[in-house]
């Protein structure tokens, strides 16, 4: 395996544009006095970013025209370029590329549902956990992104999935690239701004955000003492140490049992039933015997298990677990009482499934090929 486990916080080359939702109410404020705005110009903007997803000043038909472009400077500018918009599964999954101020690209993936609109939304750019199955994990770590980053994501999601029908963004997943809860201070900012209600947040239930990780241990005890009520996935793979050492290298820090004592305990501060996350891999890790392991560790818990058929990446040894198998993995788990599905695929097509984020322009090397084209303008795979 040749990526690296990276713990430490690499360096923004350069520092981000300044964003209201990095801000607060009073930061806001501030920054509209410097440029000769009063303050209650502070919870307009508020309301139109958080409330209407509308993140550009010159749409802002409540404010005067003339300062229309000096707020925009100073508050909203443009954090997530589009550099593609494509669509699959009949246009209810969309994925969109976006190029961040610095040049590093992230991915975001919104799936419509009967019942729910979610957006799989990414926290770094790149992965520094090196999982040798995911393609973000073998692309390495470029960097975090910023409160504003993450949470511009979900607003822009927003505005699409009502630009094409899909209705309004229910649902979020922290699935998309990056370890969350190794960027634990931004997303922390981001996920109370998630949550809050209008004007000061998007106003999406906590009890509809997920946030999955790998398990780094400390940090969900501080998700948990964070009183949220979110909810946990954890990306366990395999029920054994030795196993997980290979596929969730961070394992070798965190062993199987330290990752699900903290889930555990997560599930009782919360009182919200955790996740566990299983990529159902062909010879590898889908034997029936560990299919009773984990059905023995989970048994009786707050717990619920999404198996995932493996999205292969290119150049991946690994293939997905033939269906009997799956199904003999979920017959075992639901024997010993572990409530379990397997997850749908969506997005496939436009390298947008599980695993699969942010391989495709780059490998294409194609960056900005139509940055200046508006989301929703290419649906190419419809
Ligand atoms: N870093 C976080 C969140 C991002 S990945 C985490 O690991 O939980 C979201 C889920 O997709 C994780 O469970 C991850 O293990 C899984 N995944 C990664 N690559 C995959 C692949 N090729 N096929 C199927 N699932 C994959």
């Amino acid at each position: 395996m040749s990526v690296a486990l990276t713990l430490t916080e690499p360096r923004p080359r350069k520092a981000a544009p300044r964003h209201l939702a990095d801000l607060d109410l009073a930061g806001c404020q501030s920054v509209l006095s410097e440029i000769g705005q009063p303050a209650f110009r502070a919870k307009q903007l508020r309301q139109q970013y958080f409330g209407r997803h509308v993140g550009d000043a010159s749409q802002m038909t409540d404010l005067p025209a003339a300062a229309r472009e000096a707020i925009g400077e100073a508050l909203l500018p443009r954090l997530l370029q589009p550099i593609r918009v494509d669509s699959c599964d009949d246009g209810r999954t969309v994925k969109a590329v976006w190029r961040l101020y610095d040049g590093a690209l992230v991915e975001s993936v919104i799936m419509a549902y009967p019942d729910r609109v979610t957006a799989c939304v990414s926290s770094q750019a790149g992965c520094g956990m090196a999982c040798p199955f995911c393609a973000t994990g073998q692309g390495g770590l470029d960097r975090n992104l910023t409160t504003a980053e993450i949470v511009d994501q979900v607003v822009n999601a927003a505005r699409l999935a009502e630009e094409r029908g899909l209705g309004r963004l229910s649902n979020i997943v922290f699935m998309g690239m990056g370890e969350p809860l190794a960027n634990w201070n931004r997303l922390k900012a981001a996920l109370h701004l998630i949550t809050k209600p209008v004007p000061d947040g998007i106003g999406i239930s906590a009890r509809n955000v997920t946030v999955s990780t790998v398990g780094l241990v400390p940090t969900i005890e501080k998700l948990a003492a964070e009183g949220l009520p979110v909810r946990l996935a954890v990306s366990l793979h395999a029920p054994d140490d030795e196993l997980r050492d290979e596929l969730v290298p961070i394992n070798t820090r965190w062993k199987v049992a330290e990752v699900l004592g903290a889930a555990w305990e997560y599930a009782r501060v919360t009182k919200r039933r955790v996740s566990i996350e299983y990529a159902m891999i062909r010879d590898v890790n889908d034997q029936p015997w560990r299919a009773d392991l984990l059905g023995k560790l989970l048994k009786g818990r707050l717990v619920h298990v999404n198996l995932i058929p493996l999205n292969p990446t290119p150049g991946s040894r690994w293939d997905a677990s033939p269906k009997p198998v799956e199904a003999e993995f979920v017959r075992r788990l639901r024997d010993a009482g572990v409530s379990t599905t397997v997850r749908d695929t969506r997005g496939q097509e436009i390298d947008g499934a599980c695993g699969q984020l942010a391989a495709s322009v780059r490998e294409a090397g194609t960056p900005g090929r139509t940055a200046a084209e508006p989301p929703g303008a290419s649906g190419a795979a419809e």
